[in-house]
């Protein structure tokens, strides 16, 4: 431990600590200790300070007690002539530095003082309300956290970078950043070196922040940085099912599977030191690109890294090289597991590209949409009629199309493989959207027959052709699918006449697949699918997964479990006979219930799959929506993770779904995908679909047609216009009375309880 780290650290805790008692001292004087303080979106008060301390801060008068164990936790800066190691000083003092930054940042947001303005900057984030333009992005919301959860259990995003401070030039700058979204790890941006911040150089050099491009620019000061550690104890508190003032057990958590790290740009003051003494207590090495005493590892504890590679000593050609080589480095040294496939097209690829929206003014060509037609179409066909690599284009490619232009196209992919089942066809088709929207400035919607591919001028400009579509595929079949598909072929369709016999045949291909989905029910099959994904953050979930049940986050159904269950027969997806039938109405068989006891170490011990009432199945936390109760209306609302309103019961999305969340079994509540709504098994055992009384109006917009579908099969035809939402009511007397006006089916039913 060196001496000079410990020094800055203790100094940095002491100053950081000052300024937050003096914001709380003007806050108490000018607000009144009553004032509210809160992050936004976030059912976890100020995160940082109930994870450590377990203190619920919702007024300035609750933070007097937080001070005051902040002032606990600082020691005196060594005296010169001291000689011992300083760790246990310095792992306090950067834990008194991250309580006292999220104090202050708290107190910011009371005075509107953040999220930071920051003008002409506009968030790329698809669900951003309102404009969102002039402020970065401030602390992430409950919901985005958990919609990357998934993502981060099922390793396609590896872990964070926290990146503080200001690239030697932009070029640098935009460089590493692209090095990470490659790797698909989500990256945090904060803090300056003499007012430049690494914001700034990627705003200028035009490159997209938000959530939709992994890149979330917080603040350009180093406080802003706390989101970054509120995030990773929200996580612990999410994912992994502990309570706040389970400080240890929240460390440990993030040690052990949170793979993030602190990259330290440009000179390192004394609170960068103190805030990267905290985020090593996380677990979270600090890299810096300048000249600053090292941390190695103690022995005490893995991690405890402060690893100095100074920029321009990086071995390399040049400047872009090195920073490559930096953020090799950086991996390394957290040890983050990174799986990462080379696509051979000369546009950068990876999911971190997903969320890239190609805009009418970078618009090159388009396919699908208004203006022309697209379908996709894989299917499985003999070893010997598949010639694996093979990519052709028939008919004119995208020179010939004017700038904005638009062409009809279809993408057939033929596959062949011993263990490929035509059930399969549907799930690998799925993944069609995955696989392209990776290429940076290619987006893809939809599917089917009704794609829609759109290509920037950048990307053309660089040299992306069609046929570059059938190299991405081949590649990411190989790498994600190599279990079950041995050869890929792609065939890309633009000469009319071949578009349009082959959507006849790609149609029929679909139509036959709807009818088979449709007449799959859990009596057919002799197994259901477990997942356990989520045991990596939620150690005691399981998700039972039938024909007529998909996966609470909706990414799961039946035919995926049998898949990833050929893909990969040790992993999280197994096949769980049904065993003896107990109870056919509230869905009891011997096979799942003691699949669950065992999987769930004993913490569950029976499961129905059909009832919310009666031992319903755990949730982890990645839900699509919750199902919960409502007693005085006897029956049940659903509320989407997407509505940020506040719901009948009293609670926003975010505050439920921490009581939801976890792995517990919670009769009256449940997580489920959106698609079970529309399931002729949703809450059989309780009524089915006509106990919904509310529903987040976004769920009737975008699923109109598959809930009237559920409507009429539960006898109601006019069911949607019964079941309220948040536009007409979000209180639970104003529903009864909606409902009574409407004579709702669930009234007159069974008492629930
Ligand atoms: Fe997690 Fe269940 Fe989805 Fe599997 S199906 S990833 S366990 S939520
Ligand atoms: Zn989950």
């Amino acid at each position: 431990m060196s001496r000079y780290i410990a020094t800055s650290a203790l100094r940095g805790a002491r100053n950081v600590t000052r300024e937050a008692e003096a914001w709380l001292q003007k806050a108490l004087q000018e607000k009144g200790k009553d004032a509210k303080v809160a992050f936004p979106n976030t059912a976890y008060y100020l995160p940082t300070i109930l994870g450590l301390t377990g203190q619920k801060v919702e007024t300035v008068g609750d933070l007097i007690p937080v001070m005051d164990q902040i002032r606990c936790y600082l020691h005196p800066v060594p005296a010169e002539s001291r000689w011992t190691p300083y760790l246990g000083e310095t792992l306090d003092a950067g834990i008194a530095t991250l309580l006292a930054m999220e104090t202050v940042q708290a107190l910011r947001y009371l005075f509107g003082d953040q999220p930071e303005k920051f003008p002409g900057f506009r968030l790329a984030q698809k669900s951003e309300s309102g404009d969102g333009g002039g402020y970065l992005n401030g602390p992430i919301d409950d919901i985005q956290l958990r919609s990357w959860g998934i993502q981060l259990v099922d390793g396609r995003m590896p872990g964070f970078a926290a990146i503080v401070g200001c690239a030697k030039s932009n070029q640098v700058a935009v460089k590493i950043i692209r090095e990470l979204q490659r790797r698909n790890i989500l990256t945090f941006l904060a803090g300056n070196v003499n007012g430049r911040s690494i914001i700034h150089q990627l705003h200028e050099e035009g490159v997209e922040m938000g959530y939709d491009t992994y890149i979330v620019p917080f603040g350009t000061d180093t406080l802003s940085a706390i989101y970054a550690i509120g995030f990773a104890t929200r996580s612990a508190l999410t994912f992994g099912g502990m309570k706040g003032g389970q400080a240890r057990e929240i460390l440990l958590y993030n040690r052990q599977r949170v793979f993030a790290f602190v990259l330290a740009l440009g000179e390192v003051d004394d609170l960068k030191y103190a805030a990267a003494a905290g985020a090593i207590s996380y677990g979270f090495p600090a890299i810096a690109d300048t000249v600053i005493p090292e941390i190695h590892p103690t022995g005490v504890t893995q991690y405890e890294h402060v690893i100095s590679m100074p920029f321009n000593e990086i071995p390399g050609k040049d400047d872009l090289e090195r920073a490559e080589k930096l953020v090799q480095r950086c991996i390394e040294v957290r040890g983050v597991k990174i799986k990462m496939t080379e696509v051979p097209i000369p546009v950068p690829y990876g999911s971190a590209f997903e969320g890239e929206v190609v805009r009418k003014a970078d618009l090159r060509f388009e396919s699908g949409g208004k203006r022309s037609r697209a379908f996709e179409y894989l299917y499985m066909a003999p070893m010997d009629k598949v010639e694996d690599g093979k990519v052709e284009l028939k008919g004119p490619d995208l020179d010939s199309v004017p700038e904005g232009g638009a062409m009809d196209m279809g993408i057939v992919v033929e596959v062949a493989g011993r263990k490929m089942q035509e059930d399969f066809e549907p799930v690998l088709e799925r993944q069609i959207h995955h696989f392209i929207n990776g290429a940076s400035g290619v987006q893809h919607v939809g599917q089917r027959d009704i794609t829609w591919i759109r290509i920037s001028k950048a990307a053309y400009d660089k040299g992306f052709r069609l046929e570059h579509l059938g190299k991405i595929l081949h590649a990411r079949f190989h790498a994600d699918f190599g279990a079950i598909v041995d050869k890929v072929q792609v065939t890309i369709y633009t000469d009319p006449a071949s578009v349009n016999s082959m959507l006849q045949v790609a149609r029929e291909a679909y139509n036959k697949r709807n009818t088979r989905l449709a007449t799959m029910v859990d009596e057919d099959v002799e197994e259901f699918y477990s997942c356990t994904l989520c045991q990596s953050f939620a150690p005691n979930h399981v998700c039972v997964v039938s024909p007529e049940r998909v996966g609470l986050c909706g990414a799961y159904s039946w035919l995926d479990c049998k898949a990833s269950y050929q893909i990969n027969p040790t992993g999280p997806n197994q096949p769980i006979p049904k065993g003896q039938l107990l109870d056919p109405v509230k869905g009891y068989w011997s096979g799942p219930i003691e699949f669950v006891q065992q999987a769930s170490h004993q913490q569950v011990q029976t499961v129905s799959m059909y009832s919310i009432m009666e031992n319903p199945m755990t949730a982890c936390g990645c839900f699509e929506c919750i199902v919960m109760v409502i007693p005085e209306a006897n029956g049940v609302m659903v509320l989407s993770r997407e509505d940020p309103s506040m719901s009948p019961a009293g609670m926003t999305f975010s505050t439920l779904a921490g009581t939801a969340g976890g792995g517990l079994q919670t009769p009256g509540i449940m997580g489920v995908g959106k698609y079970y709504l529309t399931s002729k098994k949703f809450l059989s055992a309780d009524g089915g679909f006509k106990r919904v009384v509310w529903m987040s109006s976004i769920l009737k917009q975008t699923m109109a047609e598959e809930l009237k579908k559920a409507a009429e099969y539960a006898g109601e035809p006019d069911l949607l216009d019964k079941i309220a939402d948040e536009t007409i009511c979000t209180d639970v007397n104003d529903l009864v009375k909606f409902l009574e006006e409407k004579g709702h089916p669930a009234l007159t039913m069974d008492p629930l309880m």
